[in-house]
């Protein structure tokens, strides 16, 4: 069972040292292995960027957001400057592809590579709340492996690539390793596990919930004992 009493700040910190990368690219990298949706902003679309939207008007905006419900005082001064901060971190659109990048030749064919106990974070769509948990990745090679730490790496910058939702960061990690044009792997297994902000504190006020999502490409797909013999690997 993971531990989601964890503090949001030490996931975070620990997603952003993992990427890499502390400030968002400056220029989003073209689409190519990540399906896209037609919404502006939702998993899988790089063909915006947060640098094109001025950072002093957002802070404005959620000063005006706070003024507007009477919030104010010592203890808000900064708050526009950190949810901005916090928006903008979740909100680095790249293409995942380029996450895999290196990858080595396979010493052999027919085997299942697994990761778990893989920490990453998101921001909800729909309400701008934490989520965050464990995800379980698995794949089979097909001449040509992953550098390992490439695959947690992926589950975290799914993770950050914009406010959505987990449904939707677990197709996009399946899908930008099933579709990886070096990779092309036989098979691909996700599973991510998350507690939800936006479900702890309000709606259902339900803080224990955990919400499962898994998703299976290729042979994991279609053979019910690989997909078996992946899941009894993943021990939450
Ligand atoms: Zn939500």
């Amino acid at each position: 069972m993971t531990d989601h009493s964890a503090s949001k700040e030490s996931v975070g910190s620990y997603v952003a040292a993992a990427i890499g990368q502390s400030e968002p690219s400056e220029t989003p990298p073209s689409l190519s292995n990540v399906p896209s949706t037609t919404s502006k902003g939702m998993s899988g679309d790089t063909s915006w960027a947060i640098e094109q939207y001025d950072s002093a008007a957002q802070e404005e905006a959620v000063r005006a957001m706070l003024d507007a419900f009477g919030l104010g005082g010592e203890h808000f001064e900064d708050t526009p400057r950190r949810f901005v901060e916090l928006v903008r971190a979740f909100t680095r659109p790249i293409d995942l592809a380029e996450v895999l990048e290196r990858d080595f030749t396979s010493v052999e064919d027919n085997y299942m590579v697994t990761q778990v106990s893989i920490p990453f974070a998101g921001l909800c769509a729909h309400h701008l709340a934490p989520f965050w948990g464990s995800a379980a990745v698995g794949y089979l090679p097909r001449g040509r492996i992953v550098g390992i730490s490439k695959i947690t790496r992926l589950v975290m910058a799914a993770g950050r690539n914009t406010p959505t939702t987990q449904e939707a960061i677990t197709h996009a990690i399946a899908n930008t390793m099933f579709k990886h044009q070096r990779l092309q792997p036989s098979g691909v297994a996700v599973v991510t596990r998350a507690g939800h902000g936006c479900m702890a504190v309000r709606g259902p006020k339900a803080p224990l919930t955990e919400t499962i999502v898994s998703t299976m490409r290729g042979t994991f797909a279609h053979s019910p004992q690989t997909r078996q013999e992946f899941m009894d690997m993943v021990t939450w």
